[in-house]
C-alpha cells in the first residue's frame, strides 16, 4: 500500500478514515492489525482485498496497481487471490457446509479438496450440517475451510474471533496459523483484541486512521497460550 488514503463522504461531511499510509505485506506473513474501533483497521483491509478502492494512493499487488484496475480485474483479484474470513461468518444459509466450501474451490484454479479441508478444521462429523445447525465456532471453522479452498495468495480477516469465547477463539487462531504454514498463505488478522497481538510477529497498531506503530515480536506465542 502505498500513501494510500480513503475518504467517505456523508452527503456534505467527509470522513478521513485512513489518512495516508503506507505498508508493506510480506508474502508468507503472518501479520495482526490491532486499534481501537474507528482507528481504520476494516478499511485498510477491505482496501487490501480490493472490496473498496482507495480515494488516494496505490495499492501494489504483483506489479500491478489494484486502485487503478477495472471492476472486472478486481472481481478476478476477490476471487482467485483473496480469502475473507468476517466476524460473522457470513455462510450461505442454504447450503451445507461442504457446499459452502465446495462453491469457493469451484471458482478457484487451484482449488483444494473441500472434504480434507473440512477435515483440517475438524469438521468431518458435519459436513452435511446447515449453518443454523452449527455453533458460532463451528461456523467459524467452515468459513476458514471456505476461504482457504480457494488456496489464496492472502487470507484476510476481519475480527475472525470477535463473536466467539476465548477457547473457541483459540483454536480458530490456530487453524489461522495452519493455514500460514502449510501453505504459506500470507495470513492478515485484524481485531481490536490486544491479547492477539502476542501471536504476530509483526504488529501494526492503528490509530485514528493512520499506522501508530509497528513492532516485532522474536517469539509469537503460540494461539494455545493467548487467553483473553
Ligand atoms: P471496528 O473495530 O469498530 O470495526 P475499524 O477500526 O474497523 O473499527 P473502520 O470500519 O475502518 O474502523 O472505520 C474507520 C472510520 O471510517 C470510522 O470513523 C467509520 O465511522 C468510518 N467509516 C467506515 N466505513 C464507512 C462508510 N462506508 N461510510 C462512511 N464512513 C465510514
Ligand atoms: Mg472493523
Amino acid at each position: 500500500l502505498e500513501k494510500v488514503r480513503k475518504i467517505y463522504k456523508m452527503g456534505e461531511v467527509e470522513v478521513e478514515a485512513l489518512k495516508p499510509s503506507s505498508l508493506e505485506v510480506y508474502e508468507g506473513e503472518l501479520l495482526v492489525i490491532l486499534g481501537p474501533s474507528g482507528s481504520g483497521k476494516s478499511t485498510l483491509l477491505n482496501i487490501m482485498g480490493g472490496m473498496d478502492s482507495p480515494t488516494e494512493g496505490a495499492v501494489w499487488f504483483g506489479g500491478e496497481d489494484l486502485a487503478r484496475a477495472s471492476e472486472r480485474r478486481l472481481t478476478e483479484y476477490r476471487r482467485h487471490q483473496v480469502g475473507f474470513v468476517f466476524q460473522f461468518y457470513n455462510l450461505i444459509p442454504d447450503l451445507t457446509a461442504l457446499e459452502n466450501v465446495a462453491i469457493a474451490a469451484e471458482l478457484s484454479n487451484t482449488p483444494l479438496s473441500p472434504r480434507k479441508l473440512l477435515e483440517q478444521v475438524g469438521m468431518n462429523n458435519k459436513m452435511d450440517s446447515f449453518p443454523s445447525q452449527l455453533s458460532g465456532g463451528e461456523q467459524q471453522r467452515v468459513a476458514i475451510a471456505r476461504a482457504a479452498a480457494k488456496n489464496p495468495k492472502m487470507l484476510l480477516c476481519d475480527e475472525p474471533t470477535g463473536s466467539l469465547d476465548c477457547e473457541t477463539g483459540r483454536k480458530i487462531l490456530s487453524l489461522l496459523l495452519d493455514v500460514n504454514r502449510q501453505y504459506g498463505t500470507t495470513v492478515v488478522i485484524v481485531t481490536h483484541n490486544v491479547a492477539i497481538r502476542a501471536m504476530g510477529r509483526r504488529i501494526i497498531r492503528m490509530s485514528s486512521g493512520a499506522i501508530a506503530e509497528m513492532t516485532f515480536n522474536e517469539r509469537p506465542e503460540p494461539p494455545e497460550r493467548i487467553s483473553w
